[in-house]
């Protein structure tokens, strides 16, 4: 505790490692912790008193002090140190990962309720709308005003009129729960023998009240859902809380309406859709422990928590877990991290995990849960390759004659077709036939996408837009610029001729312009209202479409010719997971993978079923080339919108880094997209034993290395998702 005239040191939201000192404001003190606005320089800022060393400034008597401190609830010690695991981790400045954690500090005004109850006079005038409110209020209970004015379908003025008179009393109301309590007798499920022990198991590590961490793997429709939820109603009725990480919330109402079968209530979400004055409500219910469940997106992972007892990390597989803007973390990991300096349990569910959470799991380090079969028991989706240098369709469509039968069949029996193309627009490149020209960003090294639902070009780097021109900019050409390759759009195109009765929809992030038109349309897909679906990814995940029969995955080669050593993992959890939405209701599923390459080990390996080899075949490729899990990888992003500074400063760095027999540093090199936004980017990328001390590496390196100056940026990215 620091008292008034004492230092305190200041942790701020500034890419500065460093803190700043202030003084404790006289009639105040001040603990690690609390929340501070201070100025610096010539702004005001908020920050957060850290746990200084204790020694002096030497210019301690020129210090300014702290304005105030702010009504918020203080950062705890657990969260503090999580800041700074997070920060070393990623080799960020802990004020630009403790600006996440305080991510909606100041409390809202609470909102005036008003309710109202029979006064106690009797009124003089009886209008039919004034008999209608005394009515509704005969039960004797107190209502709310709006709840009131909606029942009886009176003017406000109506209830404003007998409150003067006497007849009707207002009186103010508590605020609104930022969020319901669950209840946990609500919908208790019956579960089956398998899931029944594994919940009892996962249960147990939440009793256990010690950090431990557990992959769930079931496969698709296993209900793993189901199972966590009653790990999760294990840490509620120990009055603790839980947090429930799943990458695509905020796409999605199925979860939330499942969740609410379980425990009568929706859980708190926390993603980016949710309103501002809404999160900082929810962000102070969170840490004074009034709110229960969360279920949240990657960054309520720096929710102020209290009482965290559990956190489950869904689809923990999911590339959308790692930021890959500001702070590059893996949420999935980052929550094993947190789970561990709050000594509790994580849970990783997923029915195709990372490379990473299965070799934990083969060695001990993490317990392993299975569910190998679909509830109620459903089959798994018979899954076929269709060879397309055989049976494939004429030149320029991109639908086999074997899978237009199959929609063709499924739509015959009423049942529901998904198309699935992870690639949003209408063609991937546009080129004139005559001249060769092709349409290319101005920003970056990426071609323009054409769009058609939007009439325009896009770069799906930048996000620049142009128009489609009629004429080729460089011959002139008249209706020579032709579309090359399939987008979503595309297929839509293709489906409608062949299938002009079916009822098709779109699903493409760009499509719907909001998540919220986006997540009703999901909603109408589960409903059954559409019988032909074409997606990108995001049907991919999580959702429960229980009309779906047939899932046509266009173009399954799709990643896999990228180079990149988990090209061949990716692809087989997407397309995993997306021919996993078949046959999730009464009848069973079926999925065909349109490939060049039917013989490749993802195609065999979900064709065959037979996961645990390719597994065994992806781990040994793994630990043979020392590749994560058995080996540790860095890349560093030099940028800079001047190609030789970028390529200059990337070679000075890379001709010191010091020596380590250990490790590797490859490079520099051109990044797989040379240029974005008008930056020059080059790569360096280091491999290092799995016990090698990486970050201190890297700190080392870049503090021997080259300045950094004007605005040529140094991006590290510790674990990279591809490389
Ligand atoms: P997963 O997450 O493993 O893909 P889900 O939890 O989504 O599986 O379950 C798949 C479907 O089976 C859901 O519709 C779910 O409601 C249903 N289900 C799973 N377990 C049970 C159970 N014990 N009782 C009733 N329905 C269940
Ligand atoms: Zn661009």
């Amino acid at each position: 505790m620091a008292n008034p005239g004492e230092v305190v040191e200041v942790l701020l939201p500034v890419a500065l490692e460093r803190t700043y000192s202030y003084r404790v404001p006289f009639g105040n003190t001040l603990m690690p912790g609390d929340v501070v606005r201070v100025t610096l320089g010539p702004r005001e800022v908020v920050g957060v008193v850290w746990d200084g060393d204790g020694v002096l400034p030497a210019s301690s008597n020129r210090l300014k002090y702290v304005e105030e401190r702010l009504d918020i609830p203080p950062l705890g010690a657990e969260m503090r140190r999580f800041i700074e695991w997070v920060a070393n981790w990623t080799l960020t400045p802990r004020g630009m990962i403790m600006r996440m954690a305080l991510r909606a500090p100041e409390l809202p005004p609470e909102k005036q309720r008003l309710g109202y109850r029979l006064g106690k006079h009797e009124p003089e005038r009886l209008t039919a709308a004034r008999r209608r409110v005394l009515d509704h209020l005969s039960d004797g209970f107190v209502h709310e005003k709006r709840a009131l004015i909606e029942a009886t379908g009176v003017s406000p003025s109506v209830v404003d009129g007998l409150v003067d008179a006497g007849v009707v009393e207002p009186l103010a109301l508590p605020p609104e729960p930022v969020a319901g309590t669950p209840d946990l007798a609500f919908g208790s499920a019956s579960l089956n023998e398998a899931q029944a022990l594994a919940a009892a198991s996962l249960c147990q590590a939440v009793a256990a009240r010690r950090f431990s961490a557990t992959l769930l793997e079931g496969v698709t429709g296993s209900g793993k859902t189901e199972v966590y939820f009653e790990a999760v109603a294990e840490a509620v009725r120990q009055g603790g809380q839980a947090l429930i990480m799943l990458p695509e919330i905020a796409l999605t109402n199925q979860f939330l309406d499942r969740f609410a079968e379980r425990f009568g209530v929706r859980p708190a979400e926390w993603h980016s859709g949710v309103s501002a004055n809404k999160r900082a409500r929810l962000w102070h219910g969170i840490a004074k422990g009034e709110v229960a469940v969360v279920a949240g997106a990657r960054s309520a992972l720096f929710l102020p928590f209290v009482d965290l007892r559990l956190i489950i990390v869904d689809e923990e597989h999911d590339s959308a877990y790692k930021q890959e803007d500001g702070p590059r973390y893996n949420a999935r990991d980052m929550a094993v991290v947190r789970a561990r300096l709050i000594d509790a349990p994580v849970v990783l569910a997923s029915a195709t995990p990372s490379i990473e959470s299965r070799v934990n799991a083969d060695r001990g380090r993490y317990g392993h849960i299975t569910l190998p079969q679909r509830f109620g028991g459903r089959a798994l989706p018979a899954i076929a390759t269709v060879d397309m240098r055989e049976g494939g369709p004429e030149r320029g469509k991109f639908i086999a004659p074997s899978l237009v039968s199959a929609v063709r069949e499924t739509l015959a029996a009423g049942e529901q077709a998904l198309l699935f193309l992870n690639r949003r627009g209408y063609a991937p490149l546009t080129l004139c036939r005559k001249c060769g020209h092709r349409f290319q960003c101005p920003n970056c090294t990426a071609w323009l996408v054409e769009h058609r639902f939007r009439k325009s070009l896009v770069c799906h780097h930048c996000g620049h837009t142009a128009p489609v021109p009629r004429h080729c900019p460089s011959c002139e050409g008249e209706d020579t610029l032709t579309p090359c390759g399939p987008g979503v759009e595309r297929i839509a195109e293709e489906v409608s001729g062949l299938f002009p009765d079916a009822h098709t929809v779109i699903l493409s992030s760009d499509i719907h312009g909001s998540a919220e038109r986006l997540r009703q349309e999901l909603d109408s897909v589960a409903r059954g209202e559409a019988n032909l679906v074409i997606g990108t990814q995001l049907v991919a995940k999580g959702h429960n479409f229980p009309h779906l029969t047939l899932v046509g995955v266009v173009d399954a080669d799709l990643g896999l010719g990228t180079g990149d050593p988990r090209a061949a993992e990716r692809t087989f959890q997407l397309l995993g997971q997306v021919t996993g939405r078949a046959g999730r209701g009464e009848r069973p599923g079926r999925a065909l993978l349109q490939s060049y390459d039917p013989s490749h080990p993802v195609m065999q390996a979900l064709v065959s079923g037979d996961k645990e080899s390719f597994y065994a075949r992806e781990i040994a490729v793994r630990a043979k080339a020392g590749l994560p899990p058995y080996g540790r990888m860095a890349a560093l992003t030099i940028s800079d919108e001047d190609r030789g500074k970028a390529e200059g400063f990337a070679r000075q760095l890379a001709k010191l880094a010091p020596f380590d027999a250990a490790l590797r540093v490859l490079g520099p090199a051109e990044a797989p997209i040379a240029v974005i936004r008008g930056r020059h980017r080059m790569r360096l990328i280091l491999q290092a034993p799995r016990d090698f001390a990486l970050q201190d590496y890297i700190r080392a390196w870049l503090a021997a290395g080259p300045k950094v100056t004007g605005q040529l940026a140094v991006d590290i990215d510790i674990d990279p998702m591809s490389f």
